[in-house]
């Protein structure tokens, strides 16, 4: 095993490869508090990639209602319980700094009679039947099945709530897929971090499918052979028509209904594989500035390129659980978010070109209130984004336009 930097967890972890790090990594921040479940991402990845013979249970993009569903059913809960095991009581944060082992630590000794590089199981195929199973059923009172709180709900926590996870392959920094594999079939593309398994390669051991924590490696039957996300690489190339040779968001970004999804490029530091600054790069402000982008489990190890800004009508230890310690801080920007925060949040959606940069330009204030015992002021802040040759794709303002119809279109839908 080699030591490497894991910037997610604030220590070095083992791994079973070498340091090695891409120039940009596919990154992408989902705004939990916008989703609605509407699957429109779900089924803009499966008509444009997983729609053969063999393929029918494949979701590459899924969106579960938490907390009691799961694609496959139950992953999450499985996996930490596998790790609660190999080190008993000993998963726990302290001052920002995971102490617990991951999946790549409590692998090799742990499991069974055949040493495993990673920790990590196979879902059987009934778990794999639905991409949404539960969907909207909320907790309640403990003990008591279709039942809910009846005094209503007000935040910060709500007794009675649900809500929806959306997912992909987070691209891993620290791929327990790849680090599993035995065929060296899997491998992160130096220019973009995208992580795909080399087909010709692959003979379909599913030593991925077991190993990769958020169980997005899946196998076929009909080809025999695990295949992923793709992080549709030949928009990022540039190569749909659409963006002239810019780099572009993947379909189920550029589908989301809810605005709930930023997709972007961040630069990497080839000598710490942290990534490099580049305070106006949505992405990396989000993530590194404002620090309300929050990384997915992040105890597994894997440093996944998937962030989210939590849901914050939920429960505090179920969001600190899922999302690692900085989830206090996440949820008290976003609900009274500063001028910048407030203006970077309008890019979401905005344009399907990957916005590169963004520029503020102060505009009047145009309101004043108190939300939760603190000051908010909202200003009319404009917001540029520009793509990768530098040129302006998006100008939008904190308020909406608002639109009146006239009335010779009144009773036109
Ligand atoms: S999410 Fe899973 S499949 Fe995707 S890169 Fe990470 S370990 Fe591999
Ligand atoms: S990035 Fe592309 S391949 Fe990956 S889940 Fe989204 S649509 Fe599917
Ligand atoms: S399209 Fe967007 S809002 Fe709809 S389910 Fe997917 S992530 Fe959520």
């Amino acid at each position: 095993m080699n030591k490497v930097f894991n910037w997610q967890i604030n220590r070095e972890m083992e791994y079973p490869h070498a340091e090695h790090h891409p120039d940009r990594q596919f990154a992408f921040v989902f705004n939990l508090n916008r989703c609605i479940g509407c699957q429109t991402c779900t089924m803009a990845c499966k008509s444009t990639w997983t729609f053969s013979k063999g393929q029918e249970f494949m979701w590459w993009n899924n969106v579960e209602t938490k907390p009691y569903g799961g694609y496959p059913q139950s992953w999450d809960v499985k996996i930490l319980k596998l790790l609660e095991e190999a080190n008993p009581g000993g998963q726990k944060w302290k001052d920002g700094t995971f102490k617990g082992k991951t999946i790549f630590e409590a692998g090799p000794k742990n499991i069974g009679d055949e040493p495993q590089r990673v920790l990590g199981y196979l879902p059987t195929d009934e778990e794999w039947r639905f991409p949404n199973i539960y969907e909207d059923n909320a907790v309640g009172p403990k003990g008591k099945e279709s039942s809910y709180v009846p005094e209503g709900a007000k935040l910060p926590e709500h007794k009675t709530w649900f809500f929806y996870l959306a997912r992909i392959c987070n691209h891993c920094t620290y791929p327990g897929c790849l680090a599993a594999c035995p065929r060296n079939a899997i491998y992160k593309r130096p220019e973009d971090g995208v992580v795909l398994v080399d087909q010709e390669r692959c003979r379909g051991y599913r030593k991925c499918v077991e190993a990769c924590p958020y169980k997005k490696a899946m196998y076929r039957p009909s080809t025999r052979i695990t295949e992923k996300c793709i992080a549709c690489y030949p928009r990022l190339e540039g190569k749909d028509p659409e963006t002239k040779g810019q780099p572009m968001e993947t379909r189920c970004m550029a589908a989301c209904i809810g605005q709930i999804r930023l997709q972007g490029l961040v630069k990497i530091d080839k000598k710490t594989g942290e990534w490099a600054e580049d305070r106006y790069n949505p992405i990396y402000y989000l993530v590194k500035i404002a620090k309300v982008g929050l990384p997915l489990y992040p105890q597994f190890g894997t440093e996944p390129n998937g962030f989210y800004i939590p849901p914050r009508w939920v429960p505090r230890d179920f969001l600190k659980q899922m999302f690692g310690p900085g989830v206090d801080h996440a949820i008290d920007s976003y609900m009274v978010p500063d001028r910048e925060l407030l203006a970077v949040q309008q890019l979401f959606r905005k344009t399907n070109q990957i916005i590169f940069r963004y520029e503020l330009k102060e505009g009047p204030k145009v309101f004043e209130t108190q939300i939760h015992g603190k000051p908010f002021t909202m200003y009319n802040d404009t917001i540029i984004g520009y793509n990768q040759a530098g040129k302006e794709v998006v100008r939008t303002q904190v308020e909406e336009p608002f639109h009146v119809r006239p009335n010779i279109h009144q009773n036109s839908i």
